[in-house]
């Protein structure tokens, strides 16, 4: 193929009638409004080969806006502009699952009904509370495991044996009893007595329901220090250590016989066997955000909220859509000879950059061998990125999920700019292989010459993101806007997540079985566009919370140097994680409601209306103090309530990480519409029963919904 030459400008898909003409192949299962469309394309394109699901690639017109700026479709402004129009399809799309559903629910149920399954449930449930070995059971009691899981009435073991106190240090087999210094000790039965079910919670609320035992028992929880299992922390020990000497909590960096309040792991939900507290990772997020699910999952949102969902480029999966890649940019070419577009290929499951390239057309898939083992995803390239300095550079922000059910979600109000090192041009095919000119990644551009590591937070080839914010805004930028579009992306790509999420939550923790509860740190790589658009590139399970780098102090000879920047916005984010998933700080307000009320005087709430550049951002100055401290031997004890310093918080700066949800979730929530299917898959069919269908199960699930659903009702949900 001759190589094409460029026209300056040229990027993205050209919108309008050249997409809603590539919108005709999808006809029969499109989900948007059927566009403007010419007869002859479409007969041009009935494509041998690609699957129906892959059709639905390209119903969005809207999309194709990367190159000229906002979605421009029938609904006018995205964003919340849209939401009250949509709202009302989202209400109506409803009712319409339900509808669906029912022959669904009725095929894949077998016959087996609900009832059946419940019972058939519990009574595994029972069978399996009762082989808990009693130690397992008492040690909850015992006041080491911190909050307790959320069991069913019916699953409260009857007879707990009793209390075992907590051993004394880390990793000791011996029980050594310890009770609470400024409390007098408590009976080793009490927790009956006190009625305090088995997990250390009043079994009532109700007036006069506690005694002076159980307010006893409250005083030492809002006392101990909150214990973490760090021993799976991997590559974010070292801003975790930080993190809890800062937050002086209890760490265990060897693990713990008796369970920890929270388990910090490196990698997945399974790094370890836990059956209580809290893990920071969610079971099924790593294969949720692999290049080919999440634009599995985006690509469904899209079909649905073309509009709302125009901040992922368009992509392809390969090899499955190969062929209607091709057939589709064949089509569009045909249409406008002097398109010239730029395309990215990122293997599956691939990280740092790794396997990336280039490529003009789709001839140029490298498709020898490589595709069929190592399937990957080709996406339209965003060649009009914001420059800074001449250079491409994307932001690293993160994203809190602090619950999938109900659906919590913060965001880090600091991130990172990670920048290329080789001054941006537009794509051609001289340049097309210059990795520091395109890619953004820190692992590639840390090998070029012109990286710049730099003590300051504003300067260098990694940069705070608000320092950037600030330049902006001394260059009149609307940061606001900027800010209020990122938050969007964020919650929009979260709300495409969490069906898929919930259904492998269900497979791992099945409501009512011991388990942990979750939450994760996830990383959002976005791009900025010329235009101030942010388009979503990629999420992270387990985006890097390393806070050192590899500096060549000599040729050949390297050395780990702390990385102010990093550490500055990483261990904000991990501490601040952990302050909000304290799960002793509600024992402490109630015991301490003077301390906390005058706190909150302390540290005003931050404007949601405050431009981030005047958001607090936390200074290293504040970080580093604690690391030179040596730890603190009184680390483990609980603080005492006459030593004046009950509030372990008084010292830190005000939490880093701004709610987002439920904060907007009326401007989102008409959304959630597959979120609902997934509810009722979970409820009906998946886990609970024999069937076993998971997320295999619950695609297919929704591509039968998809189909069920005839097309000029499809259109009515989005009128
Ligand atoms: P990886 O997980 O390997 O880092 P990414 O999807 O983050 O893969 O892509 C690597 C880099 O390539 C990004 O940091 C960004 O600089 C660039 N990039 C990725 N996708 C696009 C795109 N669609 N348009 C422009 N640049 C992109």
């Amino acid at each position: 193929m001759p190589a094409p030459s460029l026209r300056p400008g040229s990027g993205g898909f050209p919108p309008s009638s050249k997409m809603a003409a590539a919108v005709s192949v999808t006809g029969p299962i499109t989900w948007a409004p059927p566009p403007m469309r010419s007869r002859e394309l479409e007969r041009r394109l009935s494509l041998p080969g690609p699957r129906p699901e892959a059709a639905t690639a390209l119903v969005n017109p809207s999309l194709s806006d990367h190159g000229n700026g906002l979605g421009r479709g029938a609904r006018g402004s995205g964003g919340s502009g849209g939401s009250l129009v949509a709202g009302r399809g989202g209400g109506a799309a409803a009712a319409a699952v339900a509808l669906a559903l029912a022959p669904a629910l009725s095929a894949m149920q077998r016959g087996s009904s609900e009832r059946e399954l419940a019972a058939r449930w519990e009574a595994e449930a029972v069978a399996v509370t009762k082989a808990q070995p009693a130690a397992e059971q008492v040690r909850v009691d015992s006041g080491a495991a911190g909050e307790p899981e959320r069991k069913t009435p019916e699953e409260q073991p009857k007879d707990p044996a009793p209390a075992q106190p907590r051993a004394a240090e880390e990793g000791d087999a011996r029980v050594v009893p310890r009770p609470p210094p400024t409390l007098p000790p408590a009976k080793p039965q009490a927790a009956r007595a006190r009625g305090l079910c088995p997990h250390g919670k009043p079994r009532s609320k109700g007036r006069g329901g506690r005694r002076s035992s159980g307010r006893a028992a409250d005083e030492y929880h809002s006392q101990r220090p909150v214990t973490v299992d760090s021993s799976k922390a991997r590559t974010s020990l070292d801003a975790l250590k930080i993190s809890i000497r800062q937050l002086k909590w209890k760490e265990f960096p060897f693990g713990r016989r008796l369970p920890c309040d929270i388990y910090w792991h490196g990698v997945s939900f399974h790094d370890n066997d836990i059956f209580s507290g809290q893990v920071n990772k969610f079971p099924g997020m790593t294969e949720m955000v692999r290049k080919i699910t999440l634009s599995r999952a985006v690509r469904i949102m899209q079909n649905l909220f073309p509009e709302e969902y125009n901040f992922y480029p368009r992509s392809w999966i390969l090899p499955d859509e190969f062929q209607l890649f091709v057939a589709q940019v064949r089509m569009v070419k045909d249409g406008d000879p002097s398109w010239k577009p730029t395309f990215i290929v990122k293997p599956d499951g691939g990280c740092q950059g790794d396997g990336i390239y280039l490529i003009k057309d789709p001839s140029d898939i490298r498709l020898a061998g490589t595709l069929q083992s190592r399937p990957a995803v080709v996406q339209e390239y965003i060649c009009k990125p914001l420059l800074i300095d001449k250079l491409k550079f994307d932001i690293r922000l993160y994203v809190l999920l602090k619950s999938l059910d109900p659906l919590e979600i913060y965001i880090a109000k600091d991130g990172l700019s990670r920048f290329c090192t080789e001054p941006y041009q537009e794509p051609n095919p001289k340049n097309l292989h210059h990795i520091f000119m395109h890619l953004t990644n820190y692992s590639l551009n840390i090998h070029s010459g012109n990286f710049v590591h730099s003590d300051s937070t504003s300067t260098g080839s990694k940069r705070t993101f608000s320092s950037i914010l600030c330049r902006l805004s001394s260059k009149g930028v609307d940061i606001k806007k900027v800010w209020s579009d990122i938050i969007s992306l964020v919650i929009k790509t979260v709300i495409a997540l969490t069906p898929e999420l919930k259904v492998f939550y269900q497979s791992d923790i099945p409501a009512g079985r011991p388990g942990p509860t979750c939450f994760q740190i996830l990383g959002f790589d976005i791009l900025l566009m010329k235009n101030l658009k942010p388009i979503l590139l990629e999420v992270n399970a387990n985006p890097s919370m390393r806070i050192e780098h590899e500096q060549e102090l000599s040729p050949g000879v390297f050395e780990n140097v702390p990385s102010l920047v990093d550490e500055e916005v990483k261990v904000a984010v991990i501490r601040d994680t952990l302050r909000l998933m304290d799960p002793l700080k509600k024992k402490r307000e109630n015991h301490f409601p003077d301390i906390y009320t005058d706190r909150k005087h302390r540290f005003p709430p931050v404007s949601d209306r405050m431009p981030s550049s005047q958001l607090p951002v936390v200074r290293s100055q504040q970080l580093t103090k604690p690391l030179a401290a040596k730890e603190d031997p009184s680390d483990s004890e609980p603080a005492s309530a006459s030593d004046g310093n009950t509030d372990p918080e008084a010292h830190l700066p005000s939490i880093c990480l701004k709610q987002v949800f439920p904060k907007y979730a009326k401007q989102f929530n008409y959304l959630r519409l597959v979120d609902r299917m997934a509810n009722l898959f979970i409820r009906f069919l998946g886990i609970k029963g024999t069937m076993k269908l998971g997320p295999t199960g619950f695609r297919t699930f929704i591509s039968y919904f998809r189909n069920c659903i005839p097309g000029h009702k499809r259109k009515r949900y989005q009128d």
